[in-house]
């Protein structure tokens, strides 16, 4: 099976994930009202407008330009922790390929995979620390275990949302121990983090890109 991600679909993807951004900037800020300084829905929110800028009014002439154009539209405008460990992303996903126009499933698994080695690197941060790693881990293990058992596209993109919102739920019981709410320490339990939140869209936005599905509204509300 040869099925690929084109170009003009990662352009969709990042405009959907901006319209997500957009829909839950209030619930992102109240994530990080909670455990943080209540900044993460306006910062996200601020790198989601000069991103739609960027993706509509640019052309790109490969996957590797447009990722490259993403991580430094995010690294200058998000701010924050946040916006320089996205950037990290998309640079390193972006270093997997040149001059693709489209990606298979094992370039887009291997491309995932280094994002989230660019993020560990810049932010030191490991699995069960509350942070955005916690999502991008458990979506790059399922991708790669769907990748092994040859399933389709559509199903590993699947597969890769639920796990990246079973890890972004499992944030709720964890003590965050880097970034700005590891100094709640323990009274950082209880509450979903708001980067594993917004890093969790990026992988609901990717599925539903293409599986076709209208804008899902799953409400993650802790309340
Ligand atoms: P700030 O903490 O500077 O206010 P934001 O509110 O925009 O920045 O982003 C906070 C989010 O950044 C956290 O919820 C967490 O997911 C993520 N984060 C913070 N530090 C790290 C880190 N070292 N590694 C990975 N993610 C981190
Ligand atoms: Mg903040």
């Amino acid at each position: 099976m040869h099925e690929e991600v084109t170009l003009a679909q990662v352009r969709d993807w990042l405009l959907r994930y901006a319209d997500r951004i957009d829909e839950c900037a209030d619930y992102l800020t109240e994530l990080d009202a909670a455990i943080g300084d209540a900044d993460h829905g306006v910062n996200m929110v601020r790198g989601m407008a000069k991103l739609r800028t960027h993706l509509l009014e640019s052309t790109f002439p490969n996957l590797n330009s447009l990722l490259r154009t993403v991580a430094m539209t995010l690294i200058g405008s998000v701010g924050g922790a946040a916006g320089p460990l996205f950037g990290a992303f998309f640079l390193r996903a972006a270093k997997e390929i040149s001059s693709e126009q489209s990606v298979t499933l094992a370039q887009l698994v291997q491309m995932v995979r280094s994002g989230l080695e660019g993020v560990q690197q810049r932010g030191k941060a490991r699995l069960a620390e509350k942070t955005m790693v916690d999502v991008l881990h458990p979506a790059v293990e399922a991708l790669e275990h769907s990748l092994a058992e040859s399933q389709s596209l559509g199903q590993a993109l699947e597969q890769a949302r639920a796990a990246a919102e079973r890890g972004m739920v499992q944030t709720i019981g964890l003590e965050a121990t880097k970034g700005r709410a590891s100094y709640l320490g323990s009274r950082s339990i209880g509450h979903q983090d708001p980067g594993a939140t917004s890093t969790y869209y990026l992988f609901e936005t990717l599925a539903s890109t293409i599986n076709g599905a209208s804008n899902q509204n799953h409400n993650h509300n802790v309340e």
